[in-house]
Protein backbone atom coordinates (compact mmCIF):
# COMPACT_ATOMS: atom_id res chain seq x y z
CA UNK A 1 0.00 0.00 0.00
CA UNK A 2 1.52 3.61 -1.05
CA UNK A 3 1.24 6.26 1.76
CA UNK A 4 -1.30 7.30 -0.82
CA UNK A 5 -3.80 5.27 -0.48
CA UNK A 6 -3.63 5.70 4.01
CA UNK A 7 -5.95 7.08 5.84
CA UNK A 8 -3.47 9.90 6.47
CA UNK A 9 -4.65 13.70 7.88
CA UNK A 10 -5.00 15.39 4.80
CA UNK A 11 -2.49 18.19 5.69
CA UNK A 12 0.22 15.84 5.66
CA UNK A 13 -0.59 14.59 2.08
CA UNK A 14 2.21 15.41 -1.00
CA UNK A 15 4.13 16.19 2.16
CA UNK A 16 7.98 15.27 2.61
CA UNK A 17 9.92 14.58 5.78
CA UNK A 18 12.47 16.63 6.76
CA UNK A 19 15.92 15.25 6.02
CA UNK A 20 19.52 16.86 4.65
CA UNK A 21 20.89 14.31 2.03
CA UNK A 22 23.82 12.20 3.49
CA UNK A 23 26.35 10.91 1.49
CA UNK A 24 29.67 9.24 2.32
CA UNK A 25 31.93 11.75 1.33
CA UNK A 26 35.01 12.44 3.38
CA UNK A 27 34.35 16.24 4.61
CA UNK A 28 31.00 16.65 5.64
CA UNK A 29 30.20 20.13 6.53
CA UNK A 30 26.56 20.19 5.88
CA UNK A 31 24.61 19.38 9.41
CA UNK A 32 26.40 21.93 11.83
CA UNK A 33 27.26 19.04 13.75
CA UNK A 34 30.25 19.58 16.07
CA UNK A 35 33.18 17.72 13.87
CA UNK A 36 34.60 16.74 17.61
CA UNK A 37 33.78 13.49 19.41
CA UNK A 38 33.78 13.91 22.99
CA UNK A 39 37.07 12.89 24.64
CA UNK A 40 37.66 9.01 25.76
CA UNK A 41 37.62 10.98 29.71
CA UNK A 42 34.50 12.17 28.74
CA UNK A 43 33.02 8.74 27.31
CA UNK A 44 34.87 7.50 30.37
CA UNK A 45 32.29 9.27 32.51
CA UNK A 46 29.42 8.95 30.38
CA UNK A 47 29.60 5.35 30.97
CA UNK A 48 30.19 5.30 34.14
CA UNK A 49 26.94 6.74 34.45
CA UNK A 50 25.14 4.83 32.21
CA UNK A 51 26.03 1.73 33.78
CA UNK A 52 24.95 2.81 37.10
CA UNK A 53 21.41 4.31 35.28
CA UNK A 54 21.41 0.92 32.97
CA UNK A 55 21.38 -1.26 37.12
CA UNK A 56 17.90 0.42 37.56
CA UNK A 57 16.38 0.31 33.87
CA UNK A 58 13.13 -1.74 35.45
CA UNK A 59 12.19 1.26 36.81
CA UNK A 60 10.65 4.16 35.21
CA UNK A 61 13.11 7.43 34.82
CA UNK A 62 12.56 10.67 37.03
CA UNK A 63 9.68 11.91 35.39
CA UNK A 64 10.41 15.62 36.06
CA UNK A 65 14.33 14.78 35.38
CA UNK A 66 15.07 16.84 38.53
CA UNK A 67 18.82 16.21 38.77
CA UNK A 68 19.26 16.76 34.77
CA UNK A 69 17.45 20.08 35.55
CA UNK A 70 19.42 21.38 38.05
CA UNK A 71 22.77 20.93 36.21
CA UNK A 72 21.60 22.62 33.28
CA UNK A 73 20.61 25.37 35.49
CA UNK A 74 23.83 25.62 36.62
CA UNK A 75 25.28 25.22 33.59
CA UNK A 76 23.24 28.04 31.71
CA UNK A 77 23.37 30.65 34.56
CA UNK A 78 27.02 29.83 34.33
CA UNK A 79 27.12 30.66 30.54
CA UNK A 80 24.41 33.65 30.57
CA UNK A 81 25.37 35.36 34.30
CA UNK A 82 21.76 35.05 35.33
CA UNK A 83 20.19 32.90 37.99
CA UNK A 84 18.29 30.12 36.70
CA UNK A 85 16.20 27.33 39.20
CA UNK A 86 15.67 24.12 38.02
CA UNK A 87 12.23 24.59 37.74
CA UNK A 88 13.42 27.44 34.91
CA UNK A 89 14.92 24.55 32.85
CA UNK A 90 13.16 21.94 30.71
CA UNK A 91 15.31 19.20 28.97
CA UNK A 92 13.85 16.57 25.98
CA UNK A 93 14.83 14.54 23.26
CA UNK A 94 16.70 17.42 21.44
CA UNK A 95 15.52 20.84 21.26
CA UNK A 96 13.44 20.00 18.44
CA UNK A 97 11.37 17.53 21.17
CA UNK A 98 11.23 20.42 23.18
CA UNK A 99 9.96 22.69 20.18
CA UNK A 100 7.07 20.30 19.28
CA UNK A 101 6.33 20.46 23.81
CA UNK A 102 5.93 24.38 22.91
CA UNK A 103 3.54 23.62 20.18
CA UNK A 104 1.64 21.55 21.55
CA UNK A 105 1.63 23.76 24.96
CA UNK A 106 0.74 27.07 23.13
CA UNK A 107 0.44 26.34 19.24
CA UNK A 108 -2.04 23.92 17.56
CA UNK A 109 -4.96 23.45 15.69
CA UNK A 110 -6.39 27.54 15.48
CA UNK A 111 -3.55 28.68 16.30
CA UNK A 112 -1.14 30.56 14.16
CA UNK A 113 3.18 31.15 14.56
CA UNK A 114 5.18 33.55 12.93
CA UNK A 115 8.45 33.37 11.27
CA UNK A 116 11.51 35.20 10.01
CA UNK A 117 12.83 33.58 6.75
CA UNK A 118 15.59 31.86 5.71
CA UNK A 119 15.28 30.04 9.21
CA UNK A 120 15.79 26.78 10.70
CA UNK A 121 13.17 24.55 8.89
CA UNK A 122 11.98 22.23 11.47
CA UNK A 123 10.17 25.76 13.15
CA UNK A 124 7.81 25.34 10.15
CA UNK A 125 7.92 21.44 10.05
CA UNK A 126 6.97 21.26 14.00
CA UNK A 127 4.73 23.32 13.08
CA UNK A 128 3.22 21.33 10.27
CA UNK A 129 2.77 18.31 12.37
CA UNK A 130 1.27 20.01 15.71
CA UNK A 131 -1.49 21.48 13.17
CA UNK A 132 -0.29 25.10 14.05
CA UNK A 133 -0.67 27.69 11.08
CA UNK A 134 2.90 28.61 10.21
CA UNK A 135 3.20 32.04 8.30
CA UNK A 136 6.71 32.26 7.08
CA UNK A 137 7.75 36.14 6.52
CA UNK A 138 10.96 37.68 5.02
CA UNK A 139 13.71 39.04 7.25
CA UNK A 140 14.37 41.63 5.13
CA UNK A 141 17.48 43.42 4.45
CA UNK A 142 20.73 41.46 5.07
CA UNK A 143 18.77 38.81 6.53
CA UNK A 144 18.33 41.16 10.17
CA UNK A 145 15.06 41.18 11.43
CA UNK A 146 14.01 44.92 13.23
CA UNK A 147 11.69 45.72 16.21
CA UNK A 148 9.79 47.58 13.86
CA UNK A 149 9.30 44.50 10.71
CA UNK A 150 8.61 42.13 13.86
CA UNK A 151 5.99 44.50 15.44
CA UNK A 152 4.35 45.38 11.80
CA UNK A 153 4.20 41.20 11.37
CA UNK A 154 2.52 40.82 14.97
CA UNK A 155 0.03 43.75 14.65
CA UNK A 156 -0.97 42.44 11.05
CA UNK A 157 -1.29 38.51 11.75
CA UNK A 158 -1.77 38.22 15.77
CA UNK A 159 0.19 35.05 16.18
CA UNK A 160 0.05 32.85 19.35
CA UNK A 161 3.96 32.12 18.78
CA UNK A 162 6.59 34.12 17.48
CA UNK A 163 9.87 32.57 16.31
CA UNK A 164 13.13 34.32 16.61
CA UNK A 165 16.67 31.92 15.84
CA UNK A 166 19.98 33.45 16.75
CA UNK A 167 22.49 32.90 16.18
CA UNK A 168 20.05 32.07 13.35
CA UNK A 169 20.40 29.13 10.82
CA UNK A 170 21.32 29.04 8.30
CA UNK A 171 22.32 32.85 7.64
CA UNK A 172 24.70 33.10 11.28
CA UNK A 173 23.05 36.58 11.71
CA UNK A 174 22.32 37.49 15.41
CA UNK A 175 19.24 39.28 16.89
CA UNK A 176 19.94 41.73 19.17
CA UNK A 177 18.23 41.27 22.61
CA UNK A 178 16.35 45.18 22.21
CA UNK A 179 14.48 43.35 19.28
CA UNK A 180 14.02 39.92 21.22
CA UNK A 181 12.46 42.64 24.23
CA UNK A 182 10.36 44.20 21.38
CA UNK A 183 8.89 41.10 20.13
CA UNK A 184 8.32 39.95 23.61
CA UNK A 185 6.30 43.70 24.35
CA UNK A 186 4.37 43.50 20.84
CA UNK A 187 2.49 40.38 21.17
CA UNK A 188 0.27 38.84 23.80
CA UNK A 189 1.42 35.14 22.49
CA UNK A 190 4.91 33.64 23.58
CA UNK A 191 8.21 34.31 22.03
CA UNK A 192 10.38 31.21 21.25
CA UNK A 193 13.80 32.30 20.65
CA UNK A 194 16.30 29.42 19.45
CA UNK A 195 19.71 29.75 20.68
CA UNK A 196 20.91 26.43 19.17
CA UNK A 197 24.30 27.96 18.74
CA UNK A 198 24.65 30.11 21.24
CA UNK A 199 27.86 29.11 22.86
CA UNK A 200 29.03 29.94 19.55
CA UNK A 201 28.02 33.78 19.68
CA UNK A 202 29.79 36.45 21.51
CA UNK A 203 26.19 38.01 21.95
CA UNK A 204 24.11 38.08 25.12
CA UNK A 205 22.01 35.63 25.71
CA UNK A 206 17.99 36.03 25.66
CA UNK A 207 18.25 33.91 29.00
CA UNK A 208 19.54 37.02 30.41
CA UNK A 209 15.70 39.03 29.94
CA UNK A 210 13.79 36.50 31.38
CA UNK A 211 13.46 38.44 34.39
CA UNK A 212 9.72 39.62 34.48
CA UNK A 213 8.83 38.18 30.99
CA UNK A 214 6.57 35.36 31.34
CA UNK A 215 5.87 34.40 27.59
CA UNK A 216 9.54 34.37 26.79
CA UNK A 217 10.86 30.88 25.65
CA UNK A 218 14.51 29.94 25.30
CA UNK A 219 15.53 27.11 23.77
CA UNK A 220 18.83 25.65 23.41
CA UNK A 221 20.73 22.19 22.88
CA UNK A 222 23.74 20.02 23.95
CA UNK A 223 23.71 18.58 19.84
CA UNK A 224 26.19 21.81 18.52
CA UNK A 225 29.05 23.21 20.50
CA UNK A 226 28.65 20.47 23.45
CA UNK A 227 29.33 17.53 21.40
CA UNK A 228 26.23 15.60 21.77
CA UNK A 229 24.41 15.42 18.58
CA UNK A 230 23.56 11.98 19.14
CA UNK A 231 22.41 11.59 22.78
CA UNK A 232 19.34 13.80 21.45
CA UNK A 233 19.20 16.22 24.71
CA UNK A 234 17.76 19.56 24.25
CA UNK A 235 15.94 22.21 26.83
CA UNK A 236 13.77 24.73 27.21
CA UNK A 237 14.87 28.02 29.76
CA UNK A 238 11.57 30.26 30.79
CA UNK A 239 9.82 31.19 33.64
CA UNK A 240 8.50 28.25 35.78
CA UNK A 241 4.85 28.79 34.86
CA UNK A 242 6.10 28.19 30.86
CA UNK A 243 7.45 24.98 32.42
CA UNK A 244 4.28 23.82 34.19
CA UNK A 245 2.53 24.41 30.72
CA UNK A 246 4.83 22.26 29.16
CA UNK A 247 4.46 19.34 31.43
CA UNK A 248 0.40 19.16 30.26
CA UNK A 249 1.35 17.82 27.09
CA UNK A 250 5.04 15.78 27.41
CA UNK A 251 4.54 12.15 27.54
CA UNK A 252 5.52 10.82 30.76
CA UNK A 253 8.96 9.29 30.71
CA UNK A 254 10.07 11.03 27.80
CA UNK A 255 13.31 11.27 28.46
CA UNK A 256 15.46 8.14 29.38
CA UNK A 257 17.20 6.90 32.70
CA UNK A 258 20.10 6.72 29.78
CA UNK A 259 19.82 10.03 28.31
CA UNK A 260 19.56 11.80 31.76
CA UNK A 261 22.78 9.91 32.51
CA UNK A 262 24.63 10.89 29.44
CA UNK A 263 23.49 14.83 29.81
CA UNK A 264 24.68 14.81 33.57
CA UNK A 265 28.51 13.14 32.46
CA UNK A 266 28.48 15.57 29.61
CA UNK A 267 27.55 18.45 32.19
CA UNK A 268 30.11 17.87 34.52
CA UNK A 269 32.71 18.27 31.54
CA UNK A 270 31.25 20.96 29.93
CA UNK A 271 34.27 23.24 29.87
CA UNK A 272 36.23 20.13 28.33
CA UNK A 273 33.46 19.59 25.71
CA UNK A 274 33.53 23.41 25.05
CA UNK A 275 37.16 23.73 24.61
CA UNK A 276 36.63 23.11 20.66
CA UNK A 277 34.56 25.81 20.20
CA UNK A 278 37.51 28.44 19.86
CA UNK A 279 39.13 26.47 17.54
CA UNK A 280 35.94 25.96 15.20
CA UNK A 281 35.34 29.92 15.73
CA UNK A 282 38.91 30.25 13.79
CA UNK A 283 37.72 27.92 11.21
CA UNK A 284 34.35 29.89 10.47
CA UNK A 285 36.22 32.65 9.95
CA UNK A 286 38.66 31.19 7.70
CA UNK A 287 36.09 30.40 5.70
CA UNK A 288 34.29 33.79 5.88
CA UNK A 289 37.55 35.31 4.82
CA UNK A 290 38.47 33.10 2.04
CA UNK A 291 34.98 33.20 0.31
CA UNK A 292 35.20 36.68 0.43
CA UNK A 293 38.80 36.68 -1.50
CA UNK A 294 36.98 34.75 -3.68
CA UNK A 295 33.85 37.32 -4.62
CA UNK A 296 30.97 35.65 -2.24
CA UNK A 297 28.52 37.50 -0.29
CA UNK A 298 29.11 36.46 3.17
CA UNK A 299 27.21 37.36 6.15
CA UNK A 300 28.52 37.72 9.14
CA UNK A 301 28.36 34.35 11.73
CA UNK A 302 28.07 33.98 15.32
CA UNK A 303 27.62 30.76 14.82
CA UNK A 304 29.59 27.50 13.20
CA UNK A 305 28.72 27.87 9.97
CA UNK A 306 29.14 30.37 6.93
CA UNK A 307 26.11 31.51 4.56
CA UNK A 308 27.56 33.03 1.83
CA UNK A 309 25.41 33.93 -1.92
CA UNK A 310 26.19 35.64 -5.04
CA UNK A 311 25.82 32.18 -7.08
CA UNK A 312 23.27 32.33 -9.18
CA UNK A 313 22.18 28.61 -9.37
CA UNK A 314 23.75 27.39 -6.15
CA UNK A 315 23.10 23.57 -6.83
CA UNK A 316 26.12 23.97 -9.09
CA UNK A 317 28.56 24.83 -7.10
CA UNK A 318 27.33 22.37 -4.20
CA UNK A 319 27.52 19.31 -7.07
CA UNK A 320 31.09 20.53 -7.73
CA UNK A 321 32.61 20.26 -4.28
CA UNK A 322 30.42 17.20 -3.67
CA UNK A 323 32.59 15.76 -6.53
CA UNK A 324 35.34 17.08 -4.72
CA UNK A 325 33.82 15.02 -1.89
CA UNK A 326 33.30 18.21 0.12
CA UNK A 327 29.24 18.14 1.54
CA UNK A 328 27.37 21.20 2.49
CA UNK A 329 24.20 22.19 2.22
CA UNK A 330 21.89 23.80 -0.09
CA UNK A 331 19.11 25.03 2.59
CA UNK A 332 16.89 26.10 -0.51
CA UNK A 333 17.95 29.81 -0.81
CA UNK A 334 18.82 30.72 -4.29
CA UNK A 335 21.97 31.41 -4.94
CA UNK A 336 22.97 30.66 -1.42
CA UNK A 337 24.74 27.79 0.20
CA UNK A 338 26.08 26.82 3.69
CA UNK A 339 28.91 25.47 5.10
CA UNK A 340 29.64 24.20 8.34
CA UNK A 341 33.04 25.04 10.21
CA UNK A 342 35.21 21.53 10.15
CA UNK A 343 38.46 20.50 11.56
CA UNK A 344 41.52 22.64 10.36
CA UNK A 345 41.76 19.80 8.06
CA UNK A 346 38.13 19.89 6.97
CA UNK A 347 38.38 23.78 6.29
CA UNK A 348 41.55 23.55 4.52
CA UNK A 349 39.68 21.31 1.87
CA UNK A 350 36.67 23.03 1.58
CA UNK A 351 38.44 26.19 1.00
CA UNK A 352 40.98 24.50 -1.66
CA UNK A 353 38.17 22.65 -3.47
CA UNK A 354 35.86 26.32 -3.56
CA UNK A 355 39.19 28.15 -4.81
CA UNK A 356 39.64 25.69 -7.63
CA UNK A 357 36.18 25.08 -8.21
CA UNK A 358 36.02 29.17 -8.76
CA UNK A 359 39.03 29.78 -10.63
CA UNK A 360 37.90 26.72 -12.92
CA UNK A 361 34.55 28.52 -13.29
CA UNK A 362 36.09 31.74 -14.06
CA UNK A 363 38.76 30.67 -16.30
C1 LIG B 1 20.69 22.09 15.05
C2 LIG B 1 19.59 22.96 15.50
C3 LIG B 1 18.78 22.58 16.56
C4 LIG B 1 19.13 21.33 17.28
O1 LIG B 1 18.16 20.41 17.38
P1 LIG B 1 18.35 19.22 18.41
O2 LIG B 1 17.02 18.58 18.31
O3 LIG B 1 18.63 19.83 19.75
O4 LIG B 1 19.48 18.38 17.92
C5 LIG B 1 17.79 23.42 17.00
N1 LIG B 1 17.60 24.62 16.41
C6 LIG B 1 18.38 25.03 15.40
C7 LIG B 1 18.19 26.38 14.83
C8 LIG B 1 19.38 24.22 14.91
O5 LIG B 1 20.12 24.62 13.88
Amino acid sequence: MAIEDLPLRDDLRGQTPYGAPQFDVSVRLNTNENPYAPSSAVATSIVARVNTAAAGLNRYPDRDAHELRAALASYVAGRTGTQVAHEQVWPANGSNEVLQQILQAFGGPGRRAIGFEPSYSMHRLICRGTGTDYLPLDRGADFAVTAERISAAVDEHDPDIVFLCTPNNPTGTTVPLDVVEAAHRATAGVVVVDEAYAEFSASPSAVTLLPGRERLIVVRTLSKALELAGARIGYAVANASVVDALQLVRLPYHLSSITQAVGMAALEHADELLKWVEVLKVQRDRMATALDELGYEVFPSEANFVFFGGLGDQTVLWRSLLDASVLIRDVGVPGHLRVTAGTPDETDAFIDAIRAITKETAA
